[in-house]
């Protein structure tokens, strides 16, 4: 796991200004695993700060993501999920009851990054959504 930076540096490096109700966010969330959603992180804070909107939360957690403080999980179903887990890895994803797992992109073979494909593309980064079933879901 890559160790997180602090609050205040992570948002100089994305320009965006910090408050104190998004540190108390930011701090939350680093407390949570998995793929959260906005619903979830907003439980979660609202225990730290009882006049929080759920409205703030969505706000503020678009923010992370639009600025690349944080990533979003990249779903074609499903709710917004925020991504906890800074190693890069794809999503095993249950079609069945949506659960979403991670697993180490070693384990489905690295492509090469920073490489170009045709047409002239410069790949960064990926993710692969796995579909299937989990181990619960095929019981039964
Ligand atoms: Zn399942
Ligand atoms: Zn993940």
């Amino acid at each position: 796991m890559t160790a997180a930076k602090p609050f205040r540096e992570l948002c100089a490096e994305h320009g965006i200004a910090v408050t104190h109700q998004r540190q108390i966010l930011y701090e939350v969330m680093q407390g949570m695993h998995g793929h959260p959603s906005p619903e979830e992180i907003y439980a979660e804070v609202k225990r730290q700060v009882p006049s929080i909107s759920l409205a703030t939360v969505y706000k503020n957690i678009h923010l992370f993501v639009e600025s690349g403080v944080l990533r979003e999980v990249s779903l074609h179903h499903g709710s917004q999920r925020v991504e906890m887990n800074r190693d890069e890895h794809h999503h095993l994803v249950c079609s069945k009851c949506k659960s979403i797992s991670d697993i180490d992109e070693k384990v489905l073979g690295v492509l090469p990054k920073r490489r170009k494909l045709a047409g002239g593309f410069l790949v960064e980064r990926y993710a692969v959504d796995v579909i299937g079933l989990c181990a619960n879901c095929q019981q039964g």
